[in-house]
C-alpha cells in the first residue's frame, strides 16, 4: 500500500466562478491563479502523484504555461490517476480538509463528495470532505485544501 499527501491554496478574487472539487459554488468571489483555481482537485492530484513518488502538479502543468490558463482541473486529476494506474496502483480512499472563511461548505459537501468520487472512480463513501474556518490563521482571503490518499496494488 501507499499513502500520499497533498496541499494547495488559492487566493479569492472577484469576478470569477468558485469551483471546489469540480463543483461550481454560488459565491461573490472565485479562486484565482493556476487554471480554474480548484484548490481541492489540485491537492488531490498532488496527493496521488506524491503516493507514487511522481513529479508534482506544478512540474507537470506549469502555471507559466498559457495552455493551463483557465483549464478544467479535472484534466490534472485524470493525468494523476493514469499515472497511478501505470505504476500498478489503484486509489482506495481519500480524505480532505478545506479551510476557508466563506462560503459554508457543509450544504455542498454531499455534491462535492459525489463529484470527486465520480472523477476518481471510487464509491462516494470513500471520499471524505471536511471543512473548517481559518480561526486565528489570518487566511480569510484564501482557500486551503489538505488531502490524504491511500493506494493499493492493482489486482492484475
Ligand atoms: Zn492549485
Amino acid at each position: 500500500m501507499r499513502i500520499g499527501y497533498g496541499w494547495d491554496s488559492h487566493e479569492f478574487k472577484a469576478g470569477i466562478p468558485l469551483k471546489i472539487g469540480g463543483v461550481t459554488l454560488r459565491h461573490d468571489q472565485g479562486l484565482g491563479g493556476h487554471s480554474d483555481g480548484d484548490v481541492l482537485l489540485h491537492a488531490i492530484t498532488d496527493a496521488l502523484l506524491g503516493a507514487i513518488a511522481g513529479p508534482d502538479i506544478g512540474s507537470l502543468f506549469p502555471p507559466s504555461d498559457p495552455q493551463w490558463k483557465n483549464a478544467d482541473s479535472a484534466v490534472f486529476l485524470r493525468e494523476a490517476l493514469q499515472r497511478v494506474r501505470s505504476a500498478g496502483y489503484a486509489l482506495v480512499n481519500l480524505d480532505s480538509t478545506l479551510i476557508l472563511a466563506a462560503p459554508k461548505i457543509g450544504p455542498h459537501a454531499g455534491a462535492i463528495r459525489q463529484h470527486v468520487a465520480q472523477l476518481c472512480g471510487i464509491p462516494a463513501d470513500c471520499v471524505g470532505i471536511k471543512a473548517k474556518t481559518p480561526e486565528g490563521m489570518g487566511t480569510e482571503d484564501a482557500a486551503i485544501a489538505h488531502v490524504a490518499v491511500l493506494l493499493k496494488r492493482s489486482e492484475s
